[in-house]
């Protein structure tokens, strides 16, 4: 069965060109122009005027499952993935049983491939029950399926847990994936200690509780050589450490997520838990320097923390609601209306971050439309403004900020191994 995407503006090499797709079964097969004379029994989809990419690739999900399903399943996350131009995330393992012991570990892993409409690569937990006590068994979590290491959702509280982890991770060629929080620091903050805070009434989280880990951490990265991955990097400080750090040959790389480089404290319109996520949104200088650190390579890429939650868990107060947001349907589309249409990031840029440099950084076979490669590919449609509705959502939370902006670069569609993850319905 071959399929060939039409005239569409092709991403490939660093370059966009109007071109055609030729996909065969699973793999991509050719690029060129007028590509229909060699395979005329394909089935031809006109892309003409749209955007055809390298399919994204998010390392930083929660699908929830098993444990919190009324939340988010396997299903529906990577149902939301492909909604947003996704086809390969890496899941979070802050779930109920933690994927901590390789039988669990590996029946996650069975039913990521069952139930997932997209790539989804697992990630072990760095510790038994996500506490920073006893290490998991890092080599039978590797033979089990795990993509890397992370306790997202809380820190390692402790240098020595985290040197021993990352030892042992470096031993086996793995990735330590850091959300970084310092718990002595916390001091109860729902918001980010600031002006907006104060005006709010609402306890801060001081931005030393993510940069004195970070600082911490890359120390023991050097000690170790391990793969250092941080997490959703939210402080000018983090940025600035992970700059040094570079420029000293450590083995680091980061994300930010979208909403940070989107929101600071001061667009946050009232005491409401939709504008509740951990890191918080920083301040307007902070913000700054996330996209600044975006333009020279100190941040390697965009991760979107999709984090869904029942609308009881993030409706009211924001020292009730639970910590997140949901990002995987509206990243693209947003960061393109936002940054990309002004002029401040250039398209190419912001796929690359999106796509190949997610790829690159943990070497997964993803991010490049080169013949050969699986066909995952997502199609935008650039120019057709349309509203961020509920309605269209995939995943099941509903819990972001950003409901009601009207964007540009909605997904038209995306293939999975040559199938179809999602397609627009014609409206
Ligand atoms: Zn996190």
């Amino acid at each position: 069965m071959k399929t060939l995407l039409q005239n569409g503006l092709v991403y490939h090499d660093g370059q966009l060109t109007n071109q055609d797709v030729l996909i065969e079964g699973d793999k991509i097969v050719a690029l060129g122009q007028n590509l229909g004379q060699l395979a005329p029994d394909a089935k031809v989809l006109d892309v003409s005027g749209k955007l055809v990419s390298p399919g994204l690739v998010d390392v930083h999900v929660h699908y929830r499952e098993p444990g919190f399903t009324h939340k988010e399943t396997i299903k529906t996350g990577s149902a939301a993935a492909a909604h947003g131009g996704y086809t390969t995330v890496c899941a979070m393992p802050n779930l109920n049983p933690v994927p901590d012991q390789p039988e669990l570990l590996s029946q996650l892993v069975e039913k990521n491939q069952a139930d997932g409409k997209v790539h989804i690569n697992q990630y072990s937990a760095i510790t038994k029950g996500l506490k920073s006590e006893e290490l998991v068994d890092f080599k039978a979590m590797k033979e089990a399926g795990a993509f890397a290491f992370s306790n997202d959702g809380c820190g390692v509280q402790t240098a020595g847990v985290m040197y021993q982890a990352m030892k042992q991770a470096a031993a086996l060629d793995m990735a330590i994936v850091a959300h970084v929080e310092d718990n002595s620091l916390l001091f109860g903050g729902v918001m980010h200690a600031g002006k907006r805070a104060e005006e709010l009434g609402l306890p801060g989280i001081l931005g030393i509780s993510e940069s004195s880990q970070i600082a911490r951490d890359l120390l023991l990265a050097k000690e170790t050589g391990v793969h250092y991955h941080v997490c959703h990097v939210s402080t000018k400080e983090s940025v600035e450490l992970v700059r040094l750090a570079k420029a000293h040959g450590i083995n680091v790389t980061c994300e930010v997520a979208p909403h940070h480089l989107l929101l600071a404290d001061e667009d946050i319109p009232a005491n409401d838990g939709y504008y509740k996520m951990n890191p918080p949104l920083r301040a307007k200088e902070d913000q700054a320097a996330l996209v600044a650190g975006l333009l020279d390579g100190t941040i390697d890429m965009i991760a979107t923390d999709h984090a869904p939650h029942s609308i009881n868990e993030k409706t009211g107060d924001m020292k009730q609601a639970a910590f997140g947001i949901t990002g995987s349907e509206t990243a693209f589309a947003l960061l393109y209306t936002k940054f990309v249409k002004p002029g401040i990031f250039k398209l190419e840029q912001l796929l690359d971050w999106m796509s190949l440099k997610p790829a690159q950084a943990f070497k997964l076979a993803a991010g490049s439309l080169l013949p050969g490669s699986l066909a995952d590919i997502a199609v935008f449609q650039l120019d057709q403004a349309s509203e961020i509705k509920e309605s269209d959502y995939l995943s099941m939370g509903v819990n972001t900020p950003f409901t009601g902006q009207t964007v540009y670069a909605n997904t038209y569609l995306t293939l999975v191994a040559g199938q179809v993850a999602y397609q627009r319905e014609a409206r």
